[in-house]
Formats: structure tokens, C-alpha cells, sequence
């Protein structure tokens, strides 16, 4: 199946499953039937973007395109933490709360541990068993080849063919190592950070550059020790409040104003009322959790609402939209011409002498930068 046959199977699908809904409440099989087929669509869509044909990447190409003005409608979490925090506990419960509310649930992973060894951390169907059989909810490990930077750029336009398959919310999901929590943050709306009650114990083993990433800390595990929990919340509160304005400019926690309102669908709408007076109150960044339990999650999904409708207020949210949308293009196009720059033949053929005058100190770097570049250019400064 190709571009067409793939636009035409997720829109359309997409479409027919909640119209039958709506309309005809009887015919749930038939409901279920479109349903499996726009999730084998969006399955075989991945896929054809995840090739590395030449011919199916025209196709994918193809294929985005035609699908672009049916994307952007959904929320992009960003959920991270260690192995074990309780992520995978986290996003089945969350997700059966948020497709009881009506919502569509996709999650992705971003493993980097997947991209090495081809084995992953993350993604297994079999960590969310419930989920992984909902109809609402279609989940996907992350892609085994190729560099983060390859994984990211298939996640990024993963999310889109998401959106446009009808999911209104898109977890991007990610393991504590390396680059990985950076990147999962430059593709969604708001990161959210999953710690251990006693991180606040040690709030050196937090990676500070990873606290600035975070819109959100939750500390999952709170049944185990709630007096941890409660410290590890006022500690980390403080520790954010320090670092608050130093990373991303958008994370400008003057602006993140509370309202309070289902992200989507405006289901809080009754609360409405009550939280206004709360308006001015700055929302928080620190929230307690039992995954296991299942208690915090209602407050952490208000929470989550109440920043998309102060940042959607204040023009934060579109506005990180627009830069990870143009910092995705130049991601690609600096890979790209890295890659056809090493491959160019004058410059090739500098290569190795290059290289290890460099590696031996004989050649300083940018001399040698120069150097490759006045070859590529055609002997052009
Ligand atoms: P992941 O590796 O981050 O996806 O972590 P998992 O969701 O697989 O959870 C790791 C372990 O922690 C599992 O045994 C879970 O049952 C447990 N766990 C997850 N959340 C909680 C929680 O809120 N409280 C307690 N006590 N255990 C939890």
C-alpha cells in the first residue's frame, strides 16, 4: 500500500469510526472494524516512513504531505524517566483514564538503548497489556535503526501520521540516557520528568540540564514513602523555581498561569467557575503520583490542561510549535549536508590525510575545517 491508498485508509477510517460512533451507537463491531484498520494503516504508515528505500521514502514524503493539513490537532506529552520510575504503569493508567474521557491514545518510544543493540527498553508491547488492547490506543516501540538523530526525525513525523490517524493525544516516550530526554523535549508540547520519591534526597543525581527540560516532575512511588514524597516535592519545587528561567525561553513560568480545563475537549468546562479565582496562582511544576495505585492521575491530566489553555493564551503554545517545526527542518537539512558534504569526491579525497593530521596535532581543527570547505566549494573562500 502506498501513499494514497495509506492517506486515504487513515483519514477516511479515522473519519467513518467516530461517525458510526456518534450516530449509531448499535453498531459497535462495525465501529471496532474501522478501528482496526486505521491502526494497521498507521502501522504500515510508520513503517514506510521508518524504510530507508529511496522509493519509500518519496513515498512517505508523499504521504506527509497529503496528511499535513489533517495534523497539529493533538496534545504532545513527552513522558521520560529512569528504568523502573514506572512509566509504562503510568502511561497504561493515564491512557485508560484519558480514552474514557473520550480521547485517542498514541504512544511512541525514543529508545536509544534500540538504536545500539537493536534490543529496547522501551516500547514492548507486553508492558502495557491493557492498553496495547484497547482499541483507542496504538503503540509503538521505537524504531531499532540508525542514529538518535534518525530515530528522532522518524518520531517527529511519527506524531504527525498520528495525529492525522485521529489521535488527539501523542505520548512520546523515553528512557534517562544521554540525548534522548533533550530530543523527546524539542518534539512535544509539554516533558514531563518521572522521579523516585527519594530523588529530593539527592538532588545532585538529578541532571540539572534535564530538570530545565522538564515542564512537569512527577514523583511516582509516593505510596512507598509519602513523607519522601512530600519532601522530594517541596525540594525539587525550589530546585525548578532556581532554574526556571535559565534553559528554554518558552519554559517562562510567569506566563504558565493557572486555568483549569480538559486540554481537548473542554471537559472541565464546570470547573471552570471555581478555578478562576485561582487564575493568578503560578501552576505547579512538582506533582506527587501512584501510578500503581492509580491516584494523582486526574490531577496531573487537570494540571496538564491547565497549561495548554494558559500557554495557548499567551501564545507559548504555537509558538513552541513554530520552533520545533523549523529546528526539525534545519535538524535535517545540517544531517543532509553533512552527509553529501563528507561524500563529495575533492573532499573525500582529503579525508584521510585530514583526519590524521588532526588526530596527530600536526593540522589544527579549523585549519583543517577550512581546508575541507575550500575544497567543497570549488576553491571558493
Ligand atoms: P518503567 O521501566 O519506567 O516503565 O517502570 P514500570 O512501569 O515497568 O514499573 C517498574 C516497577 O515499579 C513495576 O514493578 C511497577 O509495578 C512498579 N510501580 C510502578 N508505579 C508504582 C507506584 O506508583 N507505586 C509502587 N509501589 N510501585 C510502582
Amino acid at each position: 500500500m502506498k501513499a494514497q491508498e495509506l492517506a486515504q485508509a487513515l483519514l477516511g477510517s479515522g473519519r467513518r469510526a467516530s461517525a458510526t460512533q456518534t450516530t449509531d451507537p448499535g453498531s459497535s463491531n462495525q465501529t471496532q472494524n474501522w478501528e482496526a484498520l486505521n491502526r494497521r494503516a498507521l502501522a504500515k504508515s510508520i513503517t514506510l516512513l521508518e524504510s530507508t528505500l529511496p522509493s519509500d521514502r518519496a513515498e512517505a514524503d508523499a504521504l506527509i504531505s497529503m496528511l499535513l493539513p489533517h495534523t497539529g490537532q493533538s496534545l504532545r506529552l513527552g513522558i521520560s524517566g529512569v528504568p523502573g520510575v514506572g512509566k509504562s504503569t503510568f502511561i497504561e493508567v493515564l491512557g485508560l483514564y484519558l480514552i474514557n474521557k473520550g480521547h485517542k491514545l498514541a504512544v511512541l518510544a525514543v529508545d536509544p538503548s534500540s538504536t545500539v543493540s537493536g534490543g529496547s527498553i522501551l516500547g514492548d508491547k507486553t508492558r502495557m497489556e491493557r492498553l496495547s488492547v484497547n482499541p483507542s490506543a496504538f503503540i509503538r516501540p521505537s524504531p531499532s535503526r540508525g542514529t538518535l538523530g534518525g530515530v528522532a526525525e522518524k518520531t517527529r513525523e511519527a506524531i504527525l501520521l498520528c495525529e492525522a490517524a485521529g489521535y488527539d493525544i501523542v505520548i512520546v516516550e523515553t528512557v534517562g540516557v544521554g540525548q534522548s530526554e533533550t530530543t523527546v523535549s524539542l518534539m512535544t508540547d509539554l516533558f514531563v520528568l518521572m522521579q523516585l520519591p527519594n530523588a529530593g534526597d539527592d538532588l545532585q543525581a538529578i541532571k540539572k540540564g534535564v530538570m530545565e527540560l522538564a515542564d512537569l516532575v512527577l514523583i511516582n512511588k509516593a505510596d512507598l514513602d509519602p513523607n519522601a514524597a512530600t519532601r522530594a516535592q517541596a525540594q525539587i519545587t525550589s530546585a525548578m523555581r532556581l532554574y526556571g528561567f535559565h534553559g528554554n525561553p518558552s519554559k517562562s513560568t510567569q506566563l504558565d498561569q493557572g486555568h483549569d480545563q480538559d486540554a481537548l475537549h473542554g471537559h472541565g468546562h464546570e470547573h471552570e467557575q471555581s478555578h478562576k479565582a485561582q487564575s493568578s496562582t503560578p501552576l505547579p511544576k512538582v506533582l506527587q503520583l501512584s501510578a500503581l495505585q492509580e491516584k494523582g492521575i486526574e490531577n496531573f491530566w487537570q494540571t496538564v490542561s491547565a497549561y495548554k489553555v494558559s500557554r495557548e493564551k499567551s501564545g507559548l503554545w504555537s509558538e513552541r510549535r513554530r520552533s520545533q517545526a523549523l529546528a526539525g527542518m534545519w535538524e535535517r537539512v545540517d544531517s543532509e549536508l553533512k552527509r553529501s558534504f563528507k561524500e563529495y569526491p575533492p573532499v573525500r579525497s582529503m579525508l584521510p590525510n585530514v583526519l590524521a593530521g588532526v588526530g596527530n596535532g600536526s593540522l589544527a581543527p579549523t585549519v583543517a575545517a577550512r581546508q575541507l570547505l575550500f575544497a567543497y566549494k570549488g576553491g571558493h573562500a
